[in-house]
């Protein structure tokens, strides 16, 4: 036992390397991807610290170069998803009664590692496997993993400094236990970072998890799996299973042991999901704990007196980065009629500037759409906007998949507020503005908050004061991260707090307190010094 008071000190957020060039990072960073395209890899299961091979193999993808595929990965099936739980379930055991400070300290050490000897090679496979840009990928799987790991250990201190009052006479304290059973973590495509942050969250607060990462993102989960190992994650302790959610998701969620699930992904497989525990929900030891970030239908608005040299980058930066493939995008804008002529400009300059290709020609500013569904789904969008009267493509609106899964950036313009575009999550580089009266800001924020069934992120730009108030007070219930003057993307972790509620999820704030919070079952425990000897009460001494 280690007789002394532990402190995390305050982390820094991780600097993010430019890459510029002539910069080490960009010359290092250029021999680990020709490394990495030269020597495909095998990626196996991760069960209990061993390498499962299944034989069921499935090409790893560059979305961007269809042909050559980095290596395979082994499908999992309901049977590794199965042993996974008995590993997690064994693992638990002497995980969750170590020392906090040793847990702690695999993160801090994963961290270290991973801002350091594998950072070009996990910016590398998320470069490459889900078609990120360099600064994609360092602002994703470099840097916003390293601070996850070192501000959740930070803030796992003040979840367990959460102490209730005690007095002269009694000691009163919170024990913050892991929960019963082990933890379902569910990561999608997109964020490498969130794949990292979806198992260790529940890890470090003494949980055991089954890791099921996203099968269009198996490459880096895998890079993700060495670090931890690396830095000393007992084995069992994170089990990674690559395969389909659908053949994997029902067993191990209708697992009796279940004891939370944390999930990022779309709104629609998020409440299969609930729907699926709750169906039965008596059969569980516990009520599993369900966090779950979803979709979002992001929206910038402008006021009349809005800055368009701002708004512009505001919206290019917002809708277009890694193909408008982030939860947080900008999809839809509303454009008050007094800038739209000297906006709609600088759009087509600026979005004609734009280049799309292969993540290894660093001048491109987009890549290619994750996969074939995807192109389908937004092309769909892109076809649908072509033929609606009251629709108007701007600017991009072609694709080709004949190398890679690559959309232009579009721009629609809708006369309809509520036309399909304004509403649902598309997922892509489309962004639909819908052009409105200068004199109607009151009732088209009104629009605005009501369109779509989500509430993720939304930013308003202006330069009067009193119009960012009203609007901050309007929309107040139409986004969990809302930006004034600034683009609805790039949360950074410990300075905005990431979550949406309404559709976009439980809005958990990950890489918070609040999200720790989540996978610990607080015990209470009252010790009284000198208990009493009698059962009557002063009261009762006479009628
Ligand atoms: P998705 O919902 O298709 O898949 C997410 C994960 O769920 C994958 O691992 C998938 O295999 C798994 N899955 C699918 N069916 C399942 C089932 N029946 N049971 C269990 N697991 C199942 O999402 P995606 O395409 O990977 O990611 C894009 C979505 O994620 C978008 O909707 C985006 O808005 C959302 N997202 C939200 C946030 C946020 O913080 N709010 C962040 C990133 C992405």
């Amino acid at each position: 036992m280690f007789n002394g008071l532990f402190h995390i000190r305050e982390p820094k957020n991780e600097p993010v390397k430019s890459h510029a060039p002539g910069t080490p990072e960009r010359t290092e960073l250029k021999a680990e991807l020709q490394r990495m395209l030269n020597s495909p890899v095998e990626v196996p299961c991760i069960i209990a610290g061993e390498e499962v091979r299944t034989g069921d193999l499935v090409d790893l993808v560059q979305p961007h170069d269809l042909s050559n595929p980095l290596g395979r990965y082994h499908r999992a099936s309901t049977k590794e998803a199965e042993l996974a739980i008995d590993a997690a379930n064994e693992a638990k055991i002497a995980w969750s009664e170590m020392d906090w400070s040793s847990r702690a300290t695999v993160i801090l050490k994963a961290a270290e590692l991973l801002a350091g000897k594998y950072r070009h090679t996990i910016n590398a496979a998320t470069m490459l496997n889900m078609s990120k840009t360099c600064h994609q990928a360092e602002i994703d799987a470099a840097c916003e993993l390293i601070d996850f790991w070192r501000f959740n250990t930070y803030f796992m201190t003040q979840v367990y400094d959460d102490q209730p009052i005690s007095t002269q006479e009694v000691l009163n304290y919170m024990e913050h236990r892991p929960l019963e059973g082990f933890v379902f973590a569910i990561s999608p495509f997109n964020f490498a970072s969130i794949a990292g942050n979806l198992p260790t969250a529940p890890a470090l607060m003494g949980n055991a998890v089954v890791w099921k990462p996203s099968s269009t993102g198996v490459l880096p989960a895998y890079y993700i799996m060495k670090v931890l190992k690396e830095a000393g994650l007992p084995d069992g302790v994170i089990n990674l299973v690559p395969g389909p959610g659908p053949a994997i998701g029902p067993p191990v969620l209708n697992h009796t042991d279940l004891g939370g699930v944390h999930f990022t992904g779309s709104t629609h497989v998020f409440s299969t999901i609930w729907l699926t525990i709750g169906s039965d929900i008596r059969k569980y030891q516990s009520y599993p704990r369900i966090v779950g970030e979803t979709g979002g239908k992001d929206f910038i608005f402008a006021h009349e007196s809005a800055d368009v040299d701002i708004l512009a980058t505001g919206l290019v930066r917002g809708a277009f980065e890694y193909q408008g493939q982030k939860c947080s995008a900008a999809s839809r804008g509303y454009i008050p009629d007094n800038l739209w002529p000297q906006l709609k400009q600088r759009l087509l300059d600026e979005v004609a500037m734009i280049r799309v290709g292969d993540v290894c020609d660093f001048r491109n500013f987009m890549n290619a759409v994750i996969d074939a569904a995807a192109f389908k789904s937004i092309t769909g969008y892109i076809d649908f906007a072509k033929e609606d009267p009251n629709m108007e493509i701007l600017c991009g609106g072609s694709y080709d998949d004949s190398e890679g899964y690559f959309v232009q950036p579009t721009v629609v313009v809708s006369s309809d507020p509520r036309s399909k575009l304004m509403c649902e999550e598309i997922f892509g580089p489309v962004l639909t503005l819908h052009v409105y009266p200068q004199g109607k800001f009151e009732e088209t924020m009104e629009l605005c908050n009501t369109t779509s069934p989500y509430a993720l992120t939304g930013a308003i730009f202006a330069q009067d004061r009193f119009a960012i108030v009203q609007a901050t007070r309007a929309l107040r219930n139409a986004a969990g991260n809302f930006y004034i003057n600034d683009k609805p993307t790039g949360a950074v972790v410990g300075q905005q707090p990431f979550g949406g509620s309404r559709a976009s999820g439980t809005n958990d704030k990950a890489g918070t307190w609040i999200n720790l919070e989540r996978w610990v079952s607080p015990r209470t425990i009252k010790e009284t010094y000198v208990p009493p000897t009698d059962f009557r009460y002063p009261f009762m001494g006479e009628r």
